[in-house]
């Protein structure tokens, strides 16, 4: 059962300099299913569209952002629903208690000038009634000490936390309502290893605990290969393949994920990584055929004119490359 899905997603920037139109096409035809239950993961190199992709996903999408073209479909209560026919401030209601994002960069989130308690009232406050709402301060006190949080954080401001503490208060944050979708940028960037894997540990203890579904966007591999249960190579603006992670990793069919995983350092061995040659396209004035053409060391003339579709080559792994037999 999918609990979120695109149907050919076009999300474009739109901008205007002295009255000249650019359009940055972030996230350019891209149809996907995420599994409930799945830790997801979306992969490309920086400037691909990973964090637009998610903000369609949260369908927080506003200007210069536009939805040019396609669905966005949340499954809620059993229910598969259209976004675009929720009412007023339904979408709302889903935030934190649905669906739940951790911005990239999120470490500066927490509000400066006020301690963490504050922020945790904020949240439950607008979500909870009666009871529940009274006994805000012991629910965040329990989640934190279910998460091995220690609960004195909450007292503390935001400045007073390492970088690693402050970022797994920000998880903590988001998934105090126990959302079913957690949508999370970059979470271990810009953190020292040690601070890196803490915060990967408490990715994975709130997945088993929760059951939730949790989007991890990196572009860190390493990651991938360690987190995730199923992923997406993005490349300008598209999904290039998609499937489960052990398999993409085992049997990569795209010439740019193989690039990406030979990229990856491995224990022992001391050999210069091969690096991708070239720069990826930009994505206001994309090259015709397969964005990745220009770049690939297998590309044809078929490639060069004509735009490959994404087809399933394997049950539940997808692919977008000519090379690639079904
Ligand atoms: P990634 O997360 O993979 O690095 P992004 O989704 O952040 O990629 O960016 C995709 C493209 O959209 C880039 O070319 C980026 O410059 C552009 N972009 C991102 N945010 C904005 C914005 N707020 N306004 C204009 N362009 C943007
Ligand atoms: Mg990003």
């Amino acid at each position: 059962m999918n609990i979120m899905t695109l149907k050919n997603v076009k999300a474009f920037y739109v901008l205007e300099y002295w009255g000249e139109k650019r359009t940055i096409r972030a996230v350019n035809g891209v149809s996907l299913e995420v599994p409930e239950g799945e830790i997801f993961g979306i992969a490309g190199e920086s400037g691909c569209g990973k964090s637009t992709l998610l903000k369609v996903l949260l369908s927080s999408i506003e200007p210069p952002l536009r939805l040019v073209e396609g669905k966005i479909l949340y499954r809620v209560n059993g229910e598969e629903r259209d976004v675009s026919s929720f009412k007023e401030g339904e979408l709302r209601r889903l935030r934190w208690s649905f669906v739940s994002y951790i911005p990239q960069g999120s470490m500066h989130v927490l509000n400066p000038v006020k301690r963490v308690r504050d922020t945790f009232l904020e949240v439950l406050e607008s979500h909870l009634k009666g009871e529940e709402r009274r006994k805000w301060l012991s629910l965040a006190v329990e989640h934190l000490k279910e998460l091995g949080l220690p609960p004195e954080v909450l007292t503390a401001f935001p400045h007073q936390l390492s970088g690693g503490m402050r970022q797994r208060v920000t998880i903590a944050l988001a998934t105090v309502l126990r959302p079913r979708v957690i949508l999370a940028d970059e979470p271990t960037t810009a953190l020292d290893v040690v601070a890196q894997r803490a915060v990967l540990q408490l990715l994975k203890r709130i997945h088993r605990e929760q059951g939730c579904t949790i989007v991890l966007v990196t572009h860190d591999m390493g990651i991938h290969a360690q987190l995730t249960t199923r992923m997406a190579i993005m490349y300008a603006g598209k999904i290039v393949e998609e499937g489960p992670t052990w398999e993409v990793f085992k049997s990569p069919l795209h010439p740019y994920t193989r690039h990406l995983i030979q990229s990856l350092p491995r224990i022992g061995d001391k050999s210069p990584r091969r690096g991708i040659p070239g720069n990826p396209p930009s994505l206001v004035s994309l090259p015709p055929g397969c964005a990745f053409h220009p770049r690939c060391p297998h590309a044809s003339s078929r490639c060069a004119e004509e735009e490959p579709p994404l087809v399933e080559v394997r049950e539940g792994h997808r692919v977008s490359c000519w090379l690639v037999r079904v």
